[in-house]
């Protein structure tokens, strides 16, 4: 037997409806935010993602899907999806639109980590970018959106956390008074936070390693480093979160994975999921267009990881109650009877089914109980000679007759009713 890939999972039908849901919640309250769609391909050149995420990442440095085309170029599997957003929106010229442009998206990313609950291979996110502004204002229009789309899902326990990393010109004076600290701690660092001074020393500050958490806990804070600009910007961020009563955390350890980030970053977890707690995290990246060869434009986006959204959704946020009507059909006027009511109903929207390979009302009853119907239809031969069929609810078991030609309208007002 050929299995699938480690990490890489599939999603069955018994647990589509949860993805359904989160996916139907996410696209609606993206347009009602006024976001469109952008859809991105899978695959870019690597080139693409080396220069957006940074060289020294752990992204780039290990987590990258790639691969060799014919004509030997290198092309990655994307790892997320804001780069590919970024060079469409160049590419295409959207800049020169008068309007501002906030699109969202939603796809498989591809990472290479070690497979475990809330981290796989290949993962699903849901996404908005919004592009050229640079006022706070962008900020909390993407953060409220963020934090709605988990509070509208029941997700239980939210914590919005939030820091600002200042502009890039905040960064070398700071990276220096963070090196000098670490220096004096550095033989209490993992291999890969020593190696991280050299490369990348903000992500010393990211490592989950508990021993070099505690090492870091009275590091110099960026946030203590901060332009003029820069603190306004935040303090603007901040003071507009309040006053829409969305309530967050002040971290200043929160530097994310991908080196493109300025200003403002966040991140929402929930409980319930264990060490992979965090379900959507984002922030501004105003330097990344220009990076990717564009003109100057602020930028500010999250990404949704759906596989942990669907995890910590509540089974209450599912139980819809079922509109699906079956139909049970058999004997020889009977059976070609149902094939037509199954037809009439669906031509007017209404969830029907069947199984057709069954033909005794005993055990048409019970596939309609398993497939968790709410109405039954029966036709035998003796309900077709009548012109009539039986309407049977199978919560409360109750039947009633109905002429065959009006069951369509019947049942549509009687479900819409329900
Ligand atoms: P983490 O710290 O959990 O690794 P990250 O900083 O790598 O997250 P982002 O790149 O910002 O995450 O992606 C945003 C969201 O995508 C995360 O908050 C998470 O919910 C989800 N996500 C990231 N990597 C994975 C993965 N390998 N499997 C499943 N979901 C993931
Ligand atoms: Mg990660």
């Amino acid at each position: 037997m050929i299995r699938g890939i480690k990490g890489v999972k599939d999603i069955l039908p018994d647990e589509v409806g949860r993805w359904q849901l989160v996916e139907t919640a996410a696209r609606r309250l993206a347009e009602v935010y006024g976001f469109r769609e952008i859809r991105v391909p899978i695959f870019e050149t690597t080139e693409l993602f080396a220069r957006s995420i940074g060289a020294s990442t752990d992204i780039v440095e290990k987590e990258m899907y790639t691969f060799q085309d014919r004509d030997g170029s290198s092309l990655t599997l994307r790892p997320e999806a804001t780069a590919g957003a970024v060079r469409a929106y160049i590419e295409h010229n959207l800049s020169a639109s008068p309007t501002s442009q906030k699109l969202y998206y939603f796809g498989p990313m591809f990472r290479h980590e070690r497979p475990q609950a809330g981290r796989l291979r290949q993962f699903h996110q849901f996404g908005v970018e919004s592009f050229g502004c640079a006022e706070p204002a962008a900020d909390i229009e993407v953060i409220s959106l963020l934090w709605r789309f988990f509070s509208m899902l029941g997700l239980p326990d939210l914590t919005l956390e939030i820091n600002s990393l200042g502009e890039a010109g905040d960064r070398p004076a700071y990276k220096e008074v963070l090196l000098e600290f670490l220096k004096k701690h550095e033989e209490k660092l993992c291999q890969n936070c020593r190696r991280r001074m050299a490369t990348n020393p903000l992500r010393v500050l990211d490592c989950k390693v508990p021993e070099c958490r505690a090492a870091t806990e009275h590091a110099p804070k960026l946030t203590d480093h901060l332009s003029a600009a820069a603190r306004g910007h935040f303090d603007a961020v901040l003071a507009g979160l309040q006053s829409l009563a969305i309530p967050f955390t002040l971290n200043p350890r929160l530097v994310r994975g991908l080196d493109y980030y300025t200003l403002t970053t966040f991140e929402i977890t929930t409980t319930h999921l264990g060490a992979q707690n965090a379900v959507g995290a984002g922030g501004r990246y105003d330097g990344l267009v220009e990076t990717l060869g564009g003109p100057k434009t602020p930028a500010v986006g999250f990404a949704v990881g759906l596989e942990r959204t669907v995890l910590a959704l509540p089974s209450t946020a599912v139980q819809t109650p079922s509109k699906l009507v079956y139909v049970a059909s058999f004997g020889l006027q009977g059976q070609p009877a149902g094939q037509r009511v199954l037809y009439d109903l669906r031509a007017i929207g209404i969830q029907a089914n069947t199984d057709n390979r069954v033909s005794s009302l005993k055990s048409h009853l019970k596939q309609a109980d398993r497939l968790g119907a709410s109405l039954t239809v029966i036709i035998g031969d003796d309900e077709a000679a009548k012109d009539l069929v039986v309407i049977r609810d199978m919560t409360t078991k109750e039947q009633v007759e109905l002429p065959l030609s009006s069951v369509a309208n019947s049942l549509r007002t009687r479900l819409n009713t329900a």
